[in-house]
């Protein structure tokens, strides 16, 4: 099944309102949207769960708490899981920033934080580069901006990723 455009924009809007409503629903914490960094073709598979859960399960330990708000959604645009803490939104982000630099799949996480204003953190804001490209890289952004690899190169990358890490197909 494709997914329009028009559904994923739907999907974004839908996270931010979510984000929305949860740091007014729990004023003071700190907001963690895990989700996943795959093309669309890969998603709905096990494949995007498997990377989903795991940065969920490495961000879990990282917090070295039980948070406050643990959400998990597996929809047809993706996975996507919300977990609230109260702590200090700086840390968790080089937390984050940390996994997504130093964990074998971390190039597929994306681990986005919101402190309890509703402020969205950047990776330079805590010291940490821009990302990296897994195919070549350079800069992660604009290789995407300019699609500088072809989809069926990063699909091959990803699966080789997934193998490589669970051992399994
Ligand atoms: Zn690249």
């Amino acid at each position: 099944m494709a997914i329009s455009i028009n559904h994923m924009e739907h999907a974004l809007q839908s996270i931010i309102a979510r984000q929305k409503e949860l740091l007014a629903e729990h004023p003071g914490l700190t907001l963690i949207v895990v989700t996943v960094n795959i093309p669309r073709s890969v998603d709905r598979t096990h494949i995007t769960s498997d990377i989903g859960y795991e940065a969920l399960r490495v961000l879990l330990e990282y917090l070295g708490r039980k948070p406050d708000v643990l959400d998990v959604f597996e929809k047809t645009t993706g996975f996507e899981a919300y977990v609230m803490a109260p702590m200090d939104a700086r840390d968790v982000k080089a937390m984050c920033a940390d996994i997504e630099s130093e964990h074998p799949l971390g190039a597929l996480f994306n681990l986005d934080v919101v402190d309890p204003q509703g402020n969205v953190l950047r990776r330079r804001d805590v010291g940490y580069r821009a990302r990296r490209c897994m195919i070549c890289g350079g800069s992660a952004l604009s290789c995407a901006r300019r699609g500088a690899h072809p989809t069926n190169e990063i699909v091959d990358e990803i699966r080789r990723m997934h193998r490589e890490h669970f051992h399994r197909e």
